[in-house]
């Protein structure tokens, strides 16, 4: 077991508000103090703190009664504050904060992404703590990672933490809903994320997050592909940071998968792509889920969306299920063109020839093979 550990720390607008409309500093100093005792002990943390959409709207309604601004207002009004309450709170603890905000642009593009990579790297090892947040002030619904949940795990991933906990109200994943079914167990460890378990998470519990069990799953799917153990647990526990840097059973543990990607490869499960999918014939899904093969013209159905070649897109199978996704060396309507064809005949068709592969499986990962 490792003596430092490098954690993501996701503290959802529920852990951090009394109740949905403004920040709750008495349990944010709360939260602070367990961080700063475990950076002493020489663990690395890092902060993706939700909380900016609510606070705005508290600190707007200080000033009048207008309450219907669009959240990207609510947003720039309420990180200052945000980041400013956990500035004065770290201060506290002698602990410098530097805030990162990020957008799913930031991460689909491979030079930001390295950037990304740099930057929240450099504060770690500098013992400044990074505060990460979606920088919902500029961001359009596309270029959006959507809920902190992902970008949590995606946070995680920049900085290969070996943990990520998503601090929520509920004390973990339960076997079927608490609110609604009394005999509902804690989920104390997952093996495998599969389609039941799935079922088990459905939608959004909260009433302030943005996220729900779904997108804690689809978190802790990414993050544990990586290498990151994920954990879920209620933000508002006595201790539930320094019990969890402690190794202690709390919430549902989610353990690190078998087939882990590796570095140049993480960057490509960072979410859906927005450029476009191909959707393959079932010979071309085998291939890619069993056999590790490149993926060819020939098993190419269809094509969606307009992009260029060297942009990110997804895989899809008949039954629109993303099962990969990579790096296409030819552009949509090069694909349109050679469809269906042999390797042999791409150049004759186009006059010129990427590669005999469309993706190449250096540059492709199947996100299906959970
Ligand atoms: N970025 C949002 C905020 O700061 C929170 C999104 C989420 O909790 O998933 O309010």
């Amino acid at each position: 077991m490792k003596n430092n550990k490098t954690v993501v720390v996701k503290l959802g607008t529920s852990v951090l508000t009394g109740n949905g409309y403004h920040l709750d500093t008495r349990h944010m100093v709360e939260l602070v103090r367990q961080c700063s005792m475990m950076m002493e002990l020489g663990h690395k943390i890092i902060l993706v703190s939700s909380g900016a959409i609510a606070a705005g709207r508290s600190q707007l309604a200080k000033h009048s009664s207008h309450l219907d601004y669009d959240k990207d207002v609510l947003a720039a009004v309420g990180q200052s504050n945000l980041i400013q309450t956990w500035q004065i709170l770290f201060n506290l603890y002698n602990i410098p904060v530097g805030q990162m905000l990020l957008t799913r642009a930031d991460l689909e593009d491979r030079e930001r992404y390295l950037r990304a990579k740099h930057t929240l790297n450099s504060l770690i090892n500098h013992n400044i703590l990074p505060i990460v947040n979606e920088n919902d002030a500029v961001c359009i619904e596309e270029i959006k990672v959507g809920d902190n949940d992902n970008l949590s795990a995606l946070t995680a991933i920049l900085a290969k933490a070996d943990e990520l906990y998503l601090l929520t109200d509920q004390p973990g994943l339960f076997s079927s809903d608490p609110r609604k079914n009394k005999d509902a167990e804690l989920i104390s460890t997952v093996n495998k994320i599969d389609d039941k378990l799935k079922s088990i998470a459905g939608g959004s519990g909260s009433k302030v997050g943005t996220g729900g069990m779904a997108t804690k799953l689809q978190a802790a799917e990414i993050a544990t592909r990586s290498g990151v153990e994920v954990i879920i647990a209620k933000g508002r526990e006595p201790n539930v940071i320094t019990d969890l840097v402690n190794n202690k059973p709390v919430g549902t543990r989610f353990k690190v998968m078998n087939d882990i990607v590796e570095g140049r490869k993480q960057w490509l499960l960072t979410g859906p792509a927005s450029s476009g999918s191909l959707i393959v014939d079932d010979g071309a899904q085998k291939a890619l889920l069993t056999t590790g093969s490149s993926l060819l013209a020939k098993g190419i159905l269809s094509i969606n969306g307009e992009f260029d070649s060297s942009s990110l897109i997804e895989i899809k199978n008949t039954n629109n299920d993303i099962i990969a996704r990579g790096i296409t060396c030819y552009s949509s309507t090069d694909l349109l063109k050679i469809k269906g064809l042999h390797s042999e005949e791409i150049k004759s068709k186009l006059g010129f020839i990427n590669g005999t592969a469309i993706i190449h499986r250096d540059d492709l990962v199947v996100v299906d093979a959970l």
